[in-house]
């Protein structure tokens, strides 16, 4: 098969993401992947199996350059049960880059590193935090592990230095690390304390979204999560938006945010538009009005199309969902060399303009 042209990378990209499957063996009640965090998760995604092969990812991605420091992140759901379990290891064996895990670690340290097929040096580079995110989630695995949950992740992650990966409780000398939402639920116990020091690095991190109508996180754009939960207005409202990370979906899509791609997967997802491209030749670009419904909103391109570009990133699109946006869009963060020289401007994943607030917000907001 004719490989595909390269794609240039802008260096305003800060991140790509793969999301091989939206399938989890677990059902956290402040999943991210449901925008509405209402505890649905399991029955969000009807058709949530759909995806890319490992051969057809593996073609896709080797579109992009390899580069030291900015690494495929492979997410979802849960990316280790993507494909029966085997296809990280397919696709990390097609590639020659550096990838980052985002997983709650479903599998003991020996069959994780089974399923890599001797490609665990992939998940092995210099970077300030480490390449394997796994994340504990106490209301869920403490069920699981029947109360003993986070003594079985420390283990399962100090269990991979026996598989050549640098285990240390210093997080930029660690290949694996974990971390855990600072939802209001969740605490730092002794117990956990003590279970954890000396061993693998551990850190809480900002829990974004509401809980007993308080929000919590630090977005950039007022009301951006919140406007109609919070009873400041009825609707969403119309801006302009553009994203500085490359989001692909289970199926290949590429998606102006996260918003977008999860809620196109929780109203049944665009396995019919795949059908159709893939008739097409994976020509997006110049099919998307006949493949997507007008009115609708449609993804920004996607990876297997010859003529998708990185060009598309750059570009404002109208959106008429401010106010659904998803707080990892939104929040103020640091880039991905997590360094603080852009501490004087607020970083977020997305960039957003001409929001049209109503008079009454605008005076509250105090904004002409
Ligand atoms: S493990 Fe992650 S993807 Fe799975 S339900 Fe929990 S938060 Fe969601
Ligand atoms: S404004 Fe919000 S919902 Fe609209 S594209 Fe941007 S992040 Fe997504």
């Amino acid at each position: 098969m004719v490989s595909l042209p390269f794609l240039d990378i802008p260096p305003s990209l800060n991140y790509i993401a793969v999301f091989l499957t939206l399938r989890c063996h677990l059902n956290c009640s402040y999943c991210i992947n449901d925008p509405q965090q209402e505890g649905i998760r399991k029955n969000l995604f009807k058709r949530e199996g759909a995806s890319l092969t490992p051969e057809e990812w593996v073609r896709g991605l080797s579109r992009i350059p390899y580069s030291d420091n900015l690494p495929l992140t492979l997410q979802g759901g849960e990316p280790m049960i993507y494909w029966g379990g085997e296809g990280v290891g397919e696709i990390l064996k097609g590639l020659p880059h550096h990838f980052d895990l985002l997983t709650a670690f479903p599998y003991t340290p020996e069959k994780f590193s089974k399923s890599l097929q001797g490609q665990e040096k992939k998940f092995m580079r210099d970077a300030p935090y480490p390449s394997i995110r796994v994340s504990y989630h106490p209301e869920q695995m403490e069920k699981v592990w029947h109360e003993k949950g986070f003594e079985e992740l420390v283990d399962r992650c100090a269990g991979l230095a026996e598989f050549g990966f640098r285990v240390s409780p210093n997080k930029s000398e660690s290949d694996v690390g974990i971390y855990m939402v600072e939802h209001p639920d969740n605490h730092i116990s002794t117990r956990m304390e003590d279970v954890y020091r000396g061993r693998v690095p551990f850190e809480a991190k900002e829990f974004l979204g509401e809980h007993d109508e308080q929000l919590y996180g630090t977005y950039l754009y007022p009301y951006s999560t919140n406007l109609i939960s919070s009873g400041t207005w009825d609707k969403s409202l119309s801006c302009e938006c553009r994203t500085t990370e490359l989001l692909l979906d289970p199926l290949g899509f590429a998606w102006g945010c996260h918003f977008h791609l999860y809620d196109s997967w929780s109203s049944g997802g665009p396995l019919d538009a795949f059908e159709a491209l893939v008739v097409r030749g994976y020509h997006f670009m110049n099919n998307e009005t006949e493949l997507f419904e007008h009115g609708k909103v449609s993804p920004i391109g996607h990876i297997l199309d010859p003529d998708f570009s990185l060009e598309t990133l750059k570009e404002f699109r109208p959106c008429h969902d401010y106010g659904h946006c998803i707080g990892c869009d939104t929040k103020v963060k640091n880039n991905r060399f997590q360094s603080l020289d852009d501490e004087d401007n607020a970083h977020t994943s997305v960039e957003i303009i001409n929001i049209d607030f109503p008079d009454i917000i605008k005076k509250k907001l105090k904004i002409a």
